[in-house]
């Protein structure tokens, strides 16, 4: 007879060896586009240390999976991956970056109802028209490539579909504003660091819709643990 018993003690090695893992990834010296994205996070992280909650460790883990396969796909000969470029002093994390210096940023994503030209996250391609304005310097505009791996998608009818990657070209006349805006906000950070109210800054992105359960920081931004 086979006999089968979960093994929770070994769930939890896995937990705190992802949770280390994830850690390692975060750099939190410099400023990076990721923190004038989400300027109440930065301030955070810089001010409790890196925290991660169970749920988020799993959550993460699963989109750097995705992420690392599809930047893979990318032909190798023609692109440069991985590529830290800086601009006033933010850094840029480029996932996959052209000869001709169009950044494409990936994204994974868990949403049923796959997005439209019209609906997608502002914070996709806000993130993107960052790459662009710092990979274009002294350009006013530019473009980039937004891919977006579906990982579970369902169809109207509420049926599974197969996952499936969308990819956008997406053009921006505003690099000027956008670098402008990332300067700012830098400031901003930087002037708040110490003691600054982080409710000064906008929530994150999807906070309210999907991030704020599972966030780690949220007693700072809402009193809740
Ligand atoms: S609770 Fe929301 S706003 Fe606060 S850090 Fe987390 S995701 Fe950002």
């Amino acid at each position: 007879m086979t006999k089968i018993v979960q093994d929770t003690q070994a769930e939890c090695s896995l937990v705190t060896t992802l949770k280390s893992w994830l850690i390692n990834y975060e750099r939190l010296e410099d400023i990076h586009v990721s923190d004038v994205m989400y300027p109440r996070l930065a301030i955070l992280k810089r001010r409790h240390g890196i925290l991660l909650s169970d749920r988020e460790v799993f959550f993460y883990t699963c989109g750097r999976a995705h992420h690392d396969v599809v930047e893979a796909l990318v032909n190798k000969n023609e692109v440069k991956h991985d590529v830290e470029l800086e601009y006033e002093g933010i850094v840029g994390s480029i996932d996959v970056l052209s000869s001709t210096d169009e950044p494409v940023e990936i994204k994974t994503t868990r949403v049923w109802y796959p997005y439209t030209e019209d609906n997608i996250p502002p914070g996709y391609t806000r993130q993107l028209g960052c790459y662009v304005a710092i990979a274009n310097p002294g350009k006013t505009s530019g473009t980039g490539k937004l891919m977006i791996f579906y990982i579970c998608p369902k169809d109207k009818k509420n049926k599974k579909e197969h996952p499936f990657i969308a990819v956008y070209n997406v053009e921006y006349d505003n690099l000027d504003i956008i670098r402008k805006e990332m300067v700012d906000t830098k400031g901003r950070i930087l002037a708040s660091m110490d003691n600054g109210n982080v409710l000064d800054f906008e929530e994150c992105e999807g906070c309210k819709e999907y991030k704020k359960d599972n966030c780690a920081y949220k007693k700072w931004c809402y009193g809740e643990s």
